[in-house]
């Protein structure tokens, strides 16, 4: 799997275009008045980055190359500035300017547990910090090492643990490498006719171990499970030994270890396997669009979705403001897309009574047998049918199927052209999500009017469950002055919102240093007591990824 870019999202010559999407340009101007045919802003070049010489003792480094062989223990320059941060709008805007991080000393590259044994030790030995490396996807600053670390920083990048190892059939659990990426995972469970069910939109570029490290959600988390259902056992190199949790379906043991190690952020330890639950490839596999007259209707119909006895792998609500974007995103429409797609409207103005500019798209994901299809659609199809909601086939939930991975690259096109785009994600109850949007969206537009800038926001429900769902925030605005200063004045107003709202500060990207801020408001002060005693307790010397979490 070769580095994602050391300044954005993804690999190198994969890009975001706007050219086959001929509403995007004049949607995008309006919305927050950038001409995207204008680049106005670039990566400083790799040669120019002022990279600081790696500060490894030649002790330390014999004693790395001797655990896990000289080819594996890396000074590169490039691999250093890559492996020193994840790829959070943070990250990206200062990577960007050539404002570098405490770039990790050296990068290793372990190939089985003993070597992350050995890896540790060594490490321990010499008072270096470690941090585990999955794929460099966090959006949260979960990798950056403190600025003022003094001692060596060493990153230990999983990605030759990749495989799976067994797979119990009649329990249907695999046991799986820490570091193997989303593709490679569903590649080696699909030719045994498994698949794990887990599909980040951040899939491309993440690895089980982060996933477990940050409490991961997926697009089909709503069959499947949040990571912390799915992870059923765990193998962990920690300061003080192995650490081995039992794959048992459940067990009465105290305080769940393995619930602590989900969401530590290689704080406790060095993840090196997991026992996930794994289901056979469904037979059928269908995402259907709908319409709702408004984001209200859609919240009802989910909320009454979660209630009822009917199972779905997606579920998914925009606003009328990310319905617009959505619509704006469409590839280049046929002759025969853009009458359909007046007819439609005017079927939804005139004879349902819809207003356009309030009107939400939906996705609902089933799966299963061609008979639990079949009849689900049908059943979730009269459900939403009351709250209003209506069918549009399986065209739009294609389109969305297939570019979902390609979203991320977006963010990059936007910091080329003068803007920030970012997410901000939560979790309440049924019975708050309208309240929490409302506030939110006030919260940002009061951020942007703050700073005169011309901002949009929008949002999403992603995940339901039976007491609450995820909404997810994006946001974009032009930047006039100093565009970090600016993102974390709206990044502040939404997170605050979350908290003040009785949300949480993120339903799956993890605390990091980027959301520390909020964790005492969201878990109270005791909260942060125990996890100060956890992490202090294991690793006393704070030699594990220092400066996460709390
Ligand atoms: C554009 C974008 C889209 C995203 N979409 C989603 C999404 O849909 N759902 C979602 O849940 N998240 C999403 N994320 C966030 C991110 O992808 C997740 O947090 C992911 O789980 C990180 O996995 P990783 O392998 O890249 O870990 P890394 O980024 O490499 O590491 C993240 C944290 O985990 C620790 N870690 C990694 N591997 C191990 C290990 N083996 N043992 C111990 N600690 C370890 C690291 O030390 C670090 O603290 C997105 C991020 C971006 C930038």
């Amino acid at each position: 799997m070769p580095a994602m870019k050391w300044w954005g999202w993804g690999f190198e010559g994969l890009e975001f275009s706007h050219d086959d999407k001929p509403d995007l340009a004049p949607f995008i101007a309006q919305k927050i008045g950038v001409d995207v045919r204008r680049k106005v802003s670039a990566p400083v070049r790799f040669e120019d980055l002022p990279i600081p010489d790696p500060r490894l003792p030649a002790d330390l480094r014999a004693a790395l190359e001797q655990v896990v062989g000289e080819e594996f223990v890396s000074v590169d320059p490039l691999d250093r500035v890559v492996h020193a941060r994840g790829k959070s709008l943070r990250d990206l805007i200062r990577q960007r300017s050539g404002d570098l991080a405490r770039t990790p000393d050296v990068v290793v590259r372990p190939g089985s547990e003993e070597e992350v044994t050995g890896t540790l030790e060594a490490a321990l030995r010499a008072d270096a910090v470690v941090i585990a490396f999955g794929g460099g996807s966090s959006i949260s600053g979960s990798l950056e090492a403190p600025a003022a670390e003094a001692r060596p920083v060493i990153s230990v990048d999983l990605e030759r643990l990749d495989r799976v190892l067994e797979i119990d059939s009649a329990s249907r659990l695999a046991r799986v490498q820490a570091g193997v990426f989303g593709p490679h995972l569903e590649e080696q469970l699909g030719a045994l006719g498994y698949t794990f069910g887990h599909f980040p939109d951040s899939f491309t570029h993440s690895t089980l171990g982060g996933w477990i490290a940050t409490r991961s959600s997926g697009m089909q988390s709503d069959r499947y499970g949040d990571i912390a259902d799915m992870v059923k056992g765990l193998r962990v190199v920690t300061p003080s030994g192995m650490l081995v949790t039992r794959p048992v379906p459940a067990t009465s043991t105290g305080p769940s270890v393995r619930q602590m190690v989900l969401g530590s952020e290689g704080r406790l330890g060095i993840i090196t396997e997991a026992t996930v639950q794994v289901r056979r490839i469904p037979p059928q596999r269908t995402i259907l669009g709908y319409l709702f007259p408004t984001f209200a209707d859609g919240l009802a119909a989910m909320q009454d979705l979660a209630a009822s006895e009917y199972s779905v792998s997606v579920t998914r609500v925009s606003d009328a403001h990310e319905t617009q974007f959505s619509f704006a995103m469409r590839v280049e429409p046929t002759l025969l897309d853009k009458l359909q797609s007046a007819a439609l409207k005017a079927y939804l103005r005139h004879r349902r009574g819809f207003d356009i500019d309030q009107m939400c798209l939906a996705f609902i994901g089933y799966e299963g047998s061609e008979h639990h299809v079949a009849t689900q659609r049908r059943a979730v199809g009269k459900l939403l049918k009351r709250h209003g909601g209506l069918c549009v086939g399986s065209g739009p939930g294609v389109l969305y199927d297939q570019k979902k991975f390609d979203i991320p690259y977006i963010r990059d096109f936007l910091l080329d052209r003068g803007a920030a785009g970012d997410v901000s994600e939560t979790a309440t109850t049924w019975s708050d999500l309208q309240t929490l949007y409302d506030a939110v969206i006030t919260a940002a537009q009061a951020a942007f009017a703050q700073l005169r800038v011309m901002g949009y926001v929008m949002c999403h429900l992603s995940h339901s469950y039976h007491a609450g769902a995820c909404l997810y925030f994006t946001f974009a605005f032009k930047a006039s002055r100093d565009m970090l200063a600016e993102y974390e004045v709206v990044k502040a107003a939404i997170q605050q919102a979350f908290v003040d709202n009785g949300a949480t500060l993120s339903h799956h990207h993890a605390v990091g240093t980027e959301h520390a801020e909020w964790l005492e408001e969201d878990i109270s002060p005791p909260g942060v007591v125990m996890l100060n005693a956890l992490f202090d307790g294991t690793d006393p010397g704070r030699h594990l990824n220092p400066g996460k979490i709390v």
